[in-house]
């Protein structure tokens, strides 16, 4: 936009004729592979020690990220590492995406995952005392999940409401979907939970999903999509040839754990579960109806799940909400963009290209309206003051699957 004004002499220009300028992206459903994830999927596998040696370095990381055009990123089930994380990229000394970082897993007893990475809440006291603790050690937001017991959710959303924490995490079982919404959750972490836990025919019954969608839709709730990581679920509970894209960037350790013979998906298949069969179309499905009534719906990737690859996941999420879900490619950017801003309580200076704005920037070689594809090709990066050109993306990508080459070979057990 000209201005008038003189450019300073150290001005760098970056011819952008026949290219589109639009606000960074935000992935607002990540997992970050840090040092007690590597922990844990040791763990499970021969020959992985302690896991430490495959976590990618930090910085590479959170370029990786920025690299695909990502310039806010929500940590969901946070650690001590993901708060550093977010402070270093605050103080400027770590180049990466604005984070923000949900708490551990808030869920009953026994947890679903690693108790590392869970409270386990039993009552209502206990509900009130993760909520005062993660607010206490930082964390963003509070983040439910599967098993907490309703009077536990009780407890958690009265001390995150005192402490002025978002929740936002999953649908507890004992609390239901409509429970949760009405008590005042924030938002729901994936499409899929508004339907995977219940049997037939409550799983199909249409009129149960429009009245939830109306009311999602009536109170401003927020719904994370996450469809891609759904039909990653449907083939490990289906099986069939499936080749996921950008393998190269998935991390050694993750690979082998799931892995057709890995820890996981044998056993899964060896017990016939079948929650996620034909959970793909019915994502799909809610997904539309719930963007077709008003659904705030933002763009999020839960990369660390089986073949989710960091970063170029997101750009599989949009392409899926174009090409299954009925957005268009205006509606499926606007998620990852102003609404990502709209739910940080930031649209005022983010999400949008404006004087005014952060310069979290994002400069394509083509048109993504008029094919979502092109948020792949991309030009520049300007994330804060820092800006990020094709030829420091190739190396630095160069860089990234040098050290997964590097990393020891681990075999499922
Ligand atoms: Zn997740």
């Amino acid at each position: 936009m000209p201005t008038g004004q003189k450019l300073p002499d150290n001005a760098i220009v970056i011819e952008a004729a026949g290219k589109t300028l639009l606000p960074g992206l935000s992935d607002v459903h990540g997992h970050p592979f840090v040092a007690n994830w590597g922990r844990h999927f040791a763990s499970f596998l021969e020959g992985a020690g302690d896991g430490v040696q495959f976590v990618l370095p930090y910085d590479l990381q959170m370029f990786l990220q920025v690299a695909c055009g990502i310039t806010r990123l929500e940590i969901l089930a946070g650690c001590a590492d993901a708060l550093w994380l977010r402070e270093a990229i605050r103080a400027g000394t770590l180049i990466g995406p604005r984070l923000s970082v949900g708490s551990p897993l808030i869920d009953g007893n026994p947890p679903v995952h690693a108790q590392s990475m869970s409270y386990m809440v039993g009552d209502r006291e206990g509900g009130v005392r993760a909520g005062n603790e993660i607010a206490d050690r930082g964390f963003d937001f509070a983040k439910p999940y599967t098993r907490l017991p309703a009077d536990g959710f009780d407890g958690l959303m009265d001390a995150c409401a005192q402490r002025g924490l978002r929740v936002m995490g999953h649908v507890p079982v004992a609390v239901g979907v409509e429970g949760a919404i009405r008590r005042g959750q924030l938002g729901i972490a994936h499409a899929a939970e508004l339907f995977l836990k219940c049997e037939e025919p409550e799983r199909s019954d249409r009129k149960r999903r429009d009245r939830i969608i109306r009311l999602m839709a009536d109170t401003g709730v927020w719904l994370q999509a996450t469809v891609c990581v759904i039909r990653r679920m449907e083939w490990i509970d289906t099986g069939g040839p499936y080749a996921p894209p950008d393998m190269d960037y998935l991390n050694p350790v993750l690979a082998a754990f799931w892995a057709e013979a890995g820890p996981v998906v044998s056993a899964r298949r060896a017990q016939a579960m079948s929650m996620f069969t034909n959970s793909y179309a019915s994502t799909c499905e809610w997904t539309n109806a719930a963007r077709a009534a008003g659904v705030r719906i933002l763009t999020g990737t839960d990369f660390m799940n089986p073949y989710v690859v960091e970063g170029f996941s997101l750009h599989e999420e949009l392409d899926r909400l174009v090409r299954d879900c009925g957005f268009d490619p205006h509606d499926a950017l606007f998620g990852s963009t102003r609404l990502g801003a709209d739910y940080h309580d930031e649209a005022a200076i983010e999400g949008t290209v404006s004087v005014g704005a952060r310069s979290d920037l994002l400069l394509l070689n083509s048109d993504p309206l008029s094919d979502i594809r092109a948020t792949r090709d991309i030009d520049a990066v300007i994330v804060g003051r820092h800006l990020l050109r094709a030829d420091g993306i190739a190396e630095g990508l160069r860089r990234v699957r040098e050290a997964y080459t590097r990393m020891p070979v681990v075999e499922p057990e």
